[in-house]
């Protein structure tokens, strides 16, 4: 090679071709309705809202709004399905039907994964290989448990609550539709749920799936609608129990509303965890987690790494790499499998994370961008992070639920662990060391619901989540997730 060659290659900014996924297979309707009683349903209203496609701001389609009699026939179907057939069932019928699901999740994994980006706008690679191979896989571990519950809970009368009201965000559409469904049904209660507005679509393909399973009508309902449906179903008298995901002062309105009724609760709310990285970490390993744990999924995860708590000793090395690393993250279409970043779920939330991006620059700090194109329609945001922020300001205290690192540094163990645990959250947290003494210590310090070690962001149906003070109370997933979902005597 001459010198000019060399030079050529090297100068050259490589781009991947195009690699979109293909959507031939997956039929998206006009429009959708409610359902209700094991059928599709008008909105007595007869009103309707559109889901778009956050990356080309294109209607996908017109979707029903509940309103208040809408779940109320809900709640209804739903009670008279308790009554009649699901609480008659034998357990391990129950259980049957919960793995006919799981399996047809799986069967249809392609689709929905499709469908999953283009109604949220979360990158294909993310939602083929993590929310919907997930999502089948709490519908299969709860199908497991429905006959097993006197083990679950041994020396104890297992009943189950009645029904269950459930509230879901727009973060991991399917997959928490599946974490609130699948241990309801397995512990004998049936159904109402309702998605966020803005991705409802593979809700309303998991009622069709629910439909064909063969489930009696009535065991799962599912209501779509903006926050005026949410706080009917919450404030429907007729619920033994509501879960509700999503953010902090919305979980707050509904513990208020809940004060002095019997109505069991369970709320997975907000978060800013912070990643802990130590000079003895693997560094270039650490750099890969919190990039896996802040700018997946456009930072749309309530458990991201949005904080990092870099040691003092190596900071320089890891923002720069971190930076290195945050040029070659491709942003743009959600359909692509090369993509890293999708786009921001919805114009609002652009509009939030934009007005971030400024107050952490009137706070003092320093921003960095990645310095990539991004698409001309829809809503983007490129991975950015703050330096010289400090612990008072708001983008190192508040959520902002977006591809955000507010970046600190710190000295000694012990003010690591203050700095990370000074934040009204507590869902989770990283940490990075060599030394398993060091792992341990921090994991019993951090005030934090799950804690990762030199990993980040990983999930399995057998673990429990939940957090401490803002973050929620209760827990889903595992052992601990029927808890949530049965009586004890
Ligand atoms: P959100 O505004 O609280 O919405 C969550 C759900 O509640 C949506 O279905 C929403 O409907 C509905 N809702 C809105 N107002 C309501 C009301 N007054 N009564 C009953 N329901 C109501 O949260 P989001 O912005 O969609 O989601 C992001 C938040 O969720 C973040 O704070 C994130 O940390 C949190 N999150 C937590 C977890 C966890 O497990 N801890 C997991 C994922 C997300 P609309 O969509 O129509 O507004
Ligand atoms: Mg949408």
């Amino acid at each position: 090679m001459d010198d000019t060659t060399s030079k050529l290659a090297f100068d050259t900014d490589w781009q991947y071709d195009p690699a979109p996924e293909s959507t031939d297979h997956v039929r998206v309707d006009d429009q959708y309705e409610l359902f209700i009683g094991g059928e599709f349903v008008a909105p007595k209203e007869g009103r309707y809202f559109d889901s778009i496609n956050p990356a080309n701001e294109q209607v996908l389609a017109r979707i029903a709004s509940a309103g208040k009699d809408d779940v109320d026939r809900a709640v209804k179907a739903a009670r008279k399905a308790y009554e009649t057939s699901w609480s008659k069932l034998k357990p391990a019928e129950r259980g049957k039907y919960i793995y006919r699901i799981a399996r047809v999740i799986q069967e249809r994994a392609r689709e929905f994964s499709v469908i999953e980006s283009l109604d949220g706008g979360k990158p294909i690679r993310e939602s083929r290989d993590i929310d919907i191979p997930l999502a089948a896989a709490h519908f299969f571990y709860y199908a497991g448990w429905a006959d097993k519950l006197e083990y679950a809970f041994p020396g104890k009368q297992v009943a189950a609550l009645g029904v269950a009201g459930q509230i879901i965000p727009w973060n991991f559409p399917l997959l928490m539709a599946a974490w609130k469904i699948a241990p309801a049904l397995a512990c004998g209660n049936t159904v109402v749920l309702k998605p966020a507005e803005t991705t409802p679509l593979t809700a309303l393909k998991l009622a069709e799936v629910i439909r064909d399973a063969g489930l009696p009508p009535g065991v799962v309902n599912i209501v779509t609608g903006a926050g005026d449906t949410g706080a009917a179903l919450v404030d429907h008298p007729d619920i033994d129990k509501i879960a509700f995901t999503g953010s902090t002062a919305v979980g707050r309105l509904i513990q208020n509303s809940q004060a002095g009724t019997s109505t069991i609760y369970t709320l997975e709310l907000g978060g800013k965890a912070a990643n802990i990285v130590f000079d003895d970490a693997a560094i270039d390993q650490a750099v890969e987690g919190i990039v896996n744990g802040i700018f997946f999924n456009q930072g749309h995860v309530c458990c991201a790494g949005s904080r990092l708590l870099v040691q003092e000793s190596v900071a320089d090395e890891v923002v720069q790499k971190l930076k290195d690393r945050m040029e070659t993250l491709i942003v743009g279409d959600p359909l692509d499998k090369n993509t890293d970043i999708g786009a921001i779920n919805s114009a609002a939330q652009l509009e939030k994370i934009e007005s971030y991006l400024q107050l952490g620059q009137d706070e003092g700090g320093e921003m960095y961008q990645a310095s990539g194109s991004v698409p001309e329609r829809g809503y983007w945001c490129r991975p950015t992070l703050f330096t010289g922020v400090s612990q008072s300001n708001r983008v190192v205290q508040e959520e902002i639920f977006g591809p955000v690192l507010a970046v600190q540094t710190f000295r000694t163990e012990q003010e690591g662990l203050d700095k990370a645990n000074n934040t009204p959250y507590g869902l989770s947290g990283g940490v990075w060391t060599d030394k398993g003494a060091k792992i341990f210590r921090i994991a019993q310090g951090l005030r934090a619901g799950v804690i990762w070690a030199n990993t980040f962001n990983k999930f399995d149906p057998a673990s429990p989540f939940g957090g401490y003070k803002e973050s929620g109370v209760g827990h889903e997933g595992g052992l601990h997730g029927l808890d949530a979902y049965v009586s004890l005597a």
